[in-house]
């Protein structure tokens, strides 16, 4: 069996969804789980239902709502004929279900909040996918994903656990495949052992699609984007990016590590352990090689960039002189753990301690302020950080050329700049 993996731009408005069908048609002929995210910008529009939800302002909040509903009925309006009214009890479900959490006042905080609003995002999208596939004589079952895949309560980051979830999908999947060959389910959701609704982080629907394939033991996994493949660098940056035609998992992880937005970063891992092959292709043109990531060794790669905006440079210096050594580093690696910060470069000095990382400014203040407990600290805000791997001088000298570097690192692999 495989897995495929539609983003939310394969079926952000009905000509995409029908392009779904057409790849379909072509290519399933074994049993294939369908992970899909939520339509276009949805979980951008749900976020923002939230925000309004949790400040008190519900009319905003309700109104918001209103527009998410009319866009995912107009779309099955146009989609669908013989399913439309058992899809549209399967949307007023969900609709409803959100509605009566806006009527509320929040009492809880907001992460909570977040996901049980923005989860429904990917519900609308199987929903209406699953019965126009239905509709065109591809048939499939739709499941809640929230059945399967238990998490944590670790809301808008939630951890999976694995060993209740093998079990549902041991249990849940075997008599769907009884009954069609394609199963359709949600990405980037999962649900507690209280059933209360969770997310696995912004963009997390690859990371899905990666635990099914390696708990179903899948041959193969295929994310299907609106870009060729996996390119060097991203080609709105760079026009003169090209198609990278065969990768492996290292190369992939370092890459959506240091902030290329191709893949999740937690993908690899699933994958890797089993020995999955992750295929990246084009929904815009199937019939396209795209990129396939895989365990072996790929020599000649060309150099890949990856640039990462809005990063924040953090200088700590011993206030009085002595060295910044194993005790305070380990208190600062306890803050940044506690605040859930991720550096993305470190440089240790004799009196001092100099790190990047992105731009969360509560956090990054509240860094700030107990850091100024030991050290002395300096902020800087609206930095770039641009990683080469496989890189050549010269490459380097150009992508800097305008900049002021404030901090760089480099391997005989990899080097980092970070600038103004
Ligand atoms: N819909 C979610 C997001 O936009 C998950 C995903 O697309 O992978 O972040
Ligand atoms: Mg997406």
């Amino acid at each position: 069996m495989r897995v495929f993996k539609f983003g939310g731009a394969s079926v952000s408005n009905v000509e995409r969804i029908k392009q779904v069908a057409e790849i379909l048609k072509q290519e399933a002929n074994d049993e294939l789980l369908i992970v899909i995210s939520a339509m276009g910008k949805t979980t951008n529009a749900l976020e923002k239902v939230a925000e309004n939800f949790y400040m008190g302002k519900k009319e905003d909040a309700l109104q918001l709502f209103n527009q998410v509903k009319q866009q995912h009925l107009t779309i099955s309006k146009y989609l669908l004929v013989k399913e439309w009214l058992s899809c549209e009890q399967l949307l007023n479900n969900f609709f409803t279900e959100v509605e009566w959490l806006l009527h509320d006042k929040p009492v809880r905080e907001y992460d909570y909040y977040y996901d049980q609003i923005v989860c429904v995002g990917e519900m609308l999208s199987t929903a209406i996918v699953s019965a126009y596939l239905n509709e065109s004589g591809i048939s499939n079952k739709w499941i809640d994903v929230r059945d399967i895949i238990r998490t944590d309560d670790n809301f808008r980051d939630a951890n999976i656990d694995w060993a209740f979830t093998i079990q549902q999908v041991q249990q849940l999947l075997p008599p769907l495949y009884q009954k069609s060959k394609i199963v359709i389910t949600q990405g980037f959701v999962g649900a507690t052992d209280e059933n209360e609704s969770t997310t696995l982080g912004r963009e997390g629907s690859d990371y899905t699609a990666a635990v099914f394939a390696n708990i179903m033991g899948a041959g193969s996994l295929t994310i299907w984007k609106d870009v060729v493949g996996v390119m060097n660098a991203d080609p709105k940056q760079f026009p003169e990016a090209r198609l990278i035609p065969e990768l492996n998992y290292v190369e992939v992880i370092e890459m959506a590590y240091y902030g290329a937005q191709v893949i999740h970063p937690k993908t690899i891992k699933p994958l890797q352990n089993k020995g999955i092959p992750l295929y990246v292709k084009s929904f815009l043109d199937p019939l396209l090689p795209g990129t396939v990531i895989h365990e072996g060794v790929v020599k000649k790669l060309p150099p890949i960039i990856v640039i990462k905006e809005n990063q924040v440079m953090i200088q700590l210096s011993s206030k009085d002189f002595s060295f910044v050594g194993e005790k305070p580093v380990g208190i600062l690696y306890h803050l940044f753990e506690e605040l859930a910060l991720k550096p993305t470069i470190t440089q240790n000095g004799a009196i001092s301690f100099t790190c990047s990382m992105d731009d969360r400014p509560e956090k990054i203040q509240q860094l700030a302020h107990q850091a100024s407990e030991i050290f002395d600290v300096t902020v800087e805000k609206g930095l770039k950080l641009l990683t080469i791997r496989h890189y050549e001088p010269t490459l380097l000298e150009k992508l800097t050329e305008n900049h002021k570097i404030v901090l760089q690192q480099q391997t005989p692999e990899t080097v980092q700049v970070l600038m103004r």
